[in-house]
C-alpha cells in the first residue's frame, strides 16, 4: 500500500469517504474532486437499482441484477455492501486494492453503513466526511431540481434523510454545503491535510535520514 507521494516521500494510499443524505451535493463534490485532485480515483460501486437517464454502466455504477450481486457477496468480491432504498449497493474490492497498492487514494460515495464497514476493516486508512445540506428546504429543492426521480421517490428520500442525518457524529469531518465552491475548497483542504499526516507517510524516516546524512557532510 505504499508509493512515492508528490513530494518524493512514500506514503500509504487513503480511503476518502463522502456521505450525505441524497441531494446534499455529494455527487457534484465527488466529480470536482476527481477532476481537480491528481492521485485520487473514484470507486465505482455495484448496484441493483435501475439505471437513471444519463447514467453510464461502468462509470456511475456497475448495474447488476440481484443474483449477480448475491454471487459477488458470496465470493467475497465486495469490500462492503448495504441495502439502501430497497436496492443493494456494494464496493468491488479488487479495484480499490489495486489503486491503494499503486499509491493512489480512493474516493467513495457510500452511505453510513458502508462507511462503518470500511472503518472496521481499515480504520487507519479511512478518512470520512459527512456533507450536510444548509436546510431541509434546500435539500428538497435540490431533489426536485434533479428531476430524475418521481415525487414518491423524492418523498422517500426526504424521510430517509432524517435517518441518514443521525449518523453525522460517526464521521471525522463535517462540511455544510451552503455554496458548492466553498464546500469543495473545504473538502479539498481535508484531503490535502490528510495526505500530509505523519502516520501515513511511510517514507519519512528514510527521507529524514537522507537529509541528516546530507547535513553531516
Ligand atoms: P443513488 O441511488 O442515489 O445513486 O445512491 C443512494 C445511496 O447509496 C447514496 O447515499 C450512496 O452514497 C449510497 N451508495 C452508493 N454506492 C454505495 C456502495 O457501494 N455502498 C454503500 N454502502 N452505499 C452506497
Amino acid at each position: 500500500m505504499t508509493a512515492a507521494g508528490f513530494d518524493g516521500v512514500e506514503r500509504r494510499g487513503l480511503m476518502f469517504v463522502l456521505s450525505s443524505p441524497s441531494g446534499a451535493g455529494k455527487t457534484t463534490l465527488s466529480r470536482l474532486l476527481i477532476e481537480r485532485m491528481p492521485g485520487l480515483k473514484m470507486s465505482v460501486s455495484a448496484t441493483t437499482r435501475p439505471m437513471r437517464p444519463g447514467e453510464v454502466d461502468g462509470r456511475d455504477y456497475f448495474f447488476v441484477d440481484k443474483p449477480r450481486f448475491e454471487a459477488m457477496v458470496a465470493q467475497g468480491e465486495l469490500l462492503e455492501w448495504a441495502t439502501v432504498f430497497d436496492n443493494r449497493y456494494g464496493t468491488p474490492r479488487a479495484p480499490v486494492e489495486a489503486a491503494l497498492s499503486a499509491g493512489q487514494d480512493v474516493l467513495f460515495d457510500i452511505d453510513w453503513q458502508g462507511t462503518q464497514q470500511l472503518r472496521e476493516k481499515a480504520r487507519a486508512d479511512v478518512v470520512s466526511v459527512f456533507i450536510l445540506p444548509p436546510s431541509a428546504a434546500d435539500l428538497e429543492k435540490r431533489l426536485h431540481t434533479r428531476a430524475q426521480d418521481s415525487d414518491e421517490v423524492i418523498r422517500g428520500r426526504m424521510s430517509r434523510a432524517t435517518h441518514e442525518l443521525s449518523h453525522w457524529a460517526e464521521y471525522d469531518y463535517i462540511v455544510v454545503n451552503h455554496d458548492v465552491d466553498d464546500a469543495f475548497a473545504e473538502v479539498q483542504s481535508i484531503l490535502k491535510a490528510e495526505r500530509l499526516k505523519r502516520e501515513r507517510r511511510t517514507g519519512l524516516t528514510e527521507f529524514v535520514r537522507k537529509l541528516q546524512r546530507q547535513l553531516e557532510k
